[in-house]
């Protein structure tokens, strides 16, 4: 890998105009400037602060480079069939092949996503045929629409061969473990179609476990984990599956990390010390993740990116009709990724048209950008160092901030990271690196936890 110094790249914290300075200064002033910097950094050993086209191109050529991976991106399977247009063509969604090759994302974990709903056997029946269908859209796309671009990858090892091999690697993630209903085998049912991870909670309470979205009223259902939700745990451990705390209750999250044998995720998070919603990580949560062994894949979350003022009252007014209009429920009933995610690519069109037009008649609080969304990786690195950060998106399910508002600007993202004097071999672990290490982990676990059962010890 590329060395990348850290110290020079320190010098780059002041951004464009002074590295700029600096260039053109020492091209006026060349010989003696030189002699100068020879004697005072002989100790520092600092090579030249680059321009902005040159940290740009550096930082292109370093995503390039490295494994990039998203741990959540949502998906509508009525764009995963054989006619066109389907997911092999550039639409309108945030992420698709097109956009995926134009902004050199390699890999992705498609959410296998239901929103909350009664716990009834009506329900988890519901919920299951939605993930089963979500299931089989992401193998259609890369068994039989687009084999020779995407491929799935059922290990850490297989990321890493998919994306050397110059295909796009698809991954799998459960977001919400209400299709699991009460059945334990459904784990294992999950685990066979490719799910590695599994979030135990959307918004609203689930069967296995209480959601963040209990704060709104205080209102529990199980003060953390249920009892099935504890050996769903267990299950997962015993499967290979990555234990994901971006949904369920604080409470919840950290009786995970304390039961779970193996490092957990929170597949796509906010830092809570920087913007104050129930949905974001705590501190302490954060170091009991660090402890763990695991990763927080921070979000390009507008909302968790930064709390945004309140909407005027005549936006609020005009906003609330739209939602009920295009039948939003209120979090706990689904909540707006829910709802995108069931729309077909008319109602999704329709909507934005309507949503554009609100937008313009009354105007939103200025949006979250890439410097904002890189403060929250900042913070986590110091809090609980670079081995424990990654990222993620929540494309297709509400994310997007200015400047990484689709797959295609995916760079931005790295270019923010080598302004701030993160090496590249820094940046891997950040765009892949350190989730496939808690991968690999998962899977170690996993075959010494059946190794004992076989053995008769668990
Ligand atoms: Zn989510």
């Amino acid at each position: 890998m590329k060395a990348l110094g850290g110290d020079w790249a320190m010098l780059l914290l002041g951004g464009a105009p002074r590295a700029r300075l600096f260039r053109s200064a020492r091209a006026l002033f060349a010989p003696a400037l030189f002699a100068l910097a020879a004697s005072a950094c002989a100790t520092a050993q600092t090579p030249p602060p680059l321009s902005e086209g040159d940290l740009i191109a550096s930082a292109r050529a370093i995503h390039q480079r490295v494994i990039t991976l998203d741990t959540h991106v949502d998906i509508n399977p009525a764009l995963f069939t054989a006619q066109h247009p389907n997911y092999t063509d550039r639409l309108a969604t945030q992420v698709n092949l097109p956009k995926m090759d134009e902004g050199g994302l390699d890999a992705v974990f498609f959410s296998i996503y239901v929103g909350q709903g009664a716990q009834t056997a009506e329900g988890f029946a519901r919920a299951r045929a939605q993930d089963l269908e979500k299931f089989d859209a992401v193998h259609r796309l890369a068994e039989q629409i687009a084999p020779d671009r995407i491929e799935i990858a059922y290990s850490a090892a297989d990321v890493t061969r998919i994306a050397a091999a110059g295909k796009k690697v698809a991954l799998m993630g459960v977001e919400n473990g209400y299709g699991l209903g009460i059945d334990l085998a459904a784990v294992k049912e999950f685990h066979d179609r490719g799910a590695r991870y599994l979030s135990l909670a959307h918004n609203g309470h689930s069967q296995l476990s209480d959601s963040n979205t209990g704060e709104r009223d205080g209102i529990w259902q199980w003060n953390g984990l249920s009892p099935l939700g504890r050996q769903v745990v267990a299950e997962a451990n015993r499967l290979g599956i990555m234990l994901d705390i971006s949904h369920p209750s604080k409470a919840s999250n950290l009786q995970v990390m304390a039961l779970s044998k193996a490092p957990v995720i929170a597949s796509h998070s906010g830092v809570r010390a920087i913007a104050n919603v129930s949905r974001n990580l705590e501190d302490e949560q954060l170091k009991a993740l660090q402890k763990s062994g695991g990763v927080v894949q921070l979000v390009a979350f507008n909302g968790y990116v930064k709390v945004p003022p309140p909407d005027s009252p005549e936006r609020a007014k005009a906003l609330a009709a739209l939602r009920q209009e295009f039948g939003f429920g209120a979090g706990g009933a689904g909540g707006p990724g829910g709802a995108m995610a069931r729309m077909t690519p008319e109602q999704r069109a329709q909507f934005q048209g309507r949503m554009e037009a609100l937008n313009k008649q009354f105007p939103p609080p200025p949006r979250a950008n890439v410097k904002d969304f890189v403060d929250h990786i900042d913070y986590v690195v110091k809090l609980i160092g670079i081995d424990h950060v990654g990222i993620s998106s929540d494309f297709d399910g509400g994310g997007g901030i200015d400047g990484f508002n689709d797959a295609t600007e995916a760079p931005n993202v790295t270019i923010e990271l080598v302004r701030r004097g993160y090496t590249e071999e820094q940046i891997a672990k950040m765009w892949s690196g350190n989730l496939l290490r808690v991968m690999r982990d998962v899977e170690k676990v996993a075959a010494q936890l059946q190794r004992n059962q076989a053995s008769g010890n668990p």
